[in-house]
Parts: structure tokens; sequence; C-alpha cells
């Protein structure tokens, strides 16, 4: 059995909860750094990724988070999550974490498509995903050993980067649970990896 955290200082927190019990595997809601020891997978959620930062900085997130990252256990950002794991973003000095070796934009689909649904392929997953973007970002630029598993119009909307997955959209907001599971194989094989090394 494993725990999968999902980062509970704002946005779509609830949602991926479910998803994650749906799934059949243990859910937490993460409020204190702390709680980052108990868990071998972490669900970065959307929401609105400044309000996010502010809050990190609040609880003194940050350091910990970026060692969680670096402990090779999986992270997974959806959409303002994405954001927040990215190397970069475009027109911005400073990322956030940092952990994700791609380039991302904001608000990427233009004002007057502020949510929208596409049916995606998604390598790995399925050939027909729903995906529901709200005010998304999309990823412009992605390092060499990063996968991109699927494209929306020619833009990059989602790609894993080692145990790092991230996608512009968002997956708990469907009964879709199968990106989800994706997920949580990752959280499982890692975890499986990182015990035969102990
Ligand atoms: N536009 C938001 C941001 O930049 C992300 C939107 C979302 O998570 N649905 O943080």
């Amino acid at each position: 059995m494993i725990k999968v955290g999902v980062l509970g200082l704002q946005g779509a927190v609830r949602e991926h909860v479910q998803a994650i019990l749906n799934c059949g595997e243990e859910a937490v809601v993460i409020k204190k750094r702390e709680q980052l020891d108990e868990i071998d997978g972490l669900i970065l959620p959307g929401g609105e990724s400044t309000t996010m930062r502010r809050l990190l900085d609040k609880y003194d997130f940050m350091d910990k988070l970026c060692e969680f990252g670096r402990q090779n256990k999986p992270m997974f950002g959806t959409c303002a999550g994405l954001i927040l794991l990215a190397r970069e973003i475009k027109g911005y000095d400073q990322p956030h974490l940092g952990l994700m070796d791609v380039i991302v934009e904001r608000n990427s689909f233009g004002r007057q498509v502020d949510s929208f649904e596409a049916d995606l392929a998604i390598a790995g997953v399925t050939d027909h995903f729903n995906a529901v973007f709200i005010r998304a970002p999309h990823i412009l630029e992605v390092g060499e050993d990063v996968e991109i598993l699927a494209k929306h119009n020619g833009r990059i909307v989602a790609a894993r980067d080692g145990h790092i997955l991230g996608c512009s959209f968002h997956p708990e907001l469907t009964d879709d649970l199968r990106l989800t599971q994706y997920f949580i194989d990752m959280v499982k094989m890692q975890k499986n990896v990182i015990n035969s090394c102990k």
C-alpha cells in the first residue's frame, strides 16, 4: 500500500483526494511540511500558482519540497502545479520549485477561451482522454530527458521528466481515473526501487 499526498494549501485539493481514493489508495492532505515525510508521492493541484507560492513561503515548504523531489519521490503537477514544478516560467526571472526540466507559459490559451475540453491522446495512458483546461499553461520546451506525453493543437500539454509528471489540464475534474492511476503506478514502482536500495 502506498500513501499519496495532495498539497492542501489552495486549489482543487478535494477532487484529487477523491481520485486517489477511487483508485483504491490512501490519500493525505498535506498542510504541514513535516507531513511530506509520511508519503510516497505528491500531487500539486491546480489553482493559482502565485497564491500557492505565497502560501508555500508562508508555511516554509520550499526547501522541504525540493528535498522531496531530489529524493526521487514522484510528484505530479496539474495546471498551477505544473507551473510550480517548471524549471522556467516564460516572462518571469525566477522559477518556483524548478524540479521539472520544462519551460512553461502561463494562461497560454488566450483570454477568450478561459476554459475548454479537448480529446487527447496521452502516451502510455490512452488514445482518448477528455481533458478539462482552465486558464491553462502549456509547455513551450522540454529538456533532453523529458518525454512528451500529450499535445493539443501542436502544444505540449503533458510530459514526464523521470519521477516528475506534469499536465496543463485537470484530470481530477472528470471521472476518468487513468492519468491518476498512471501516476500511482509511478509511485508504486518508485517505492519498490527506493526500498530495494535501502
Ligand atoms: N492560471 C493559473 C496560474 O497561472 C493556473 C490555472 C489552473 O490551475 N487551473 O496559476
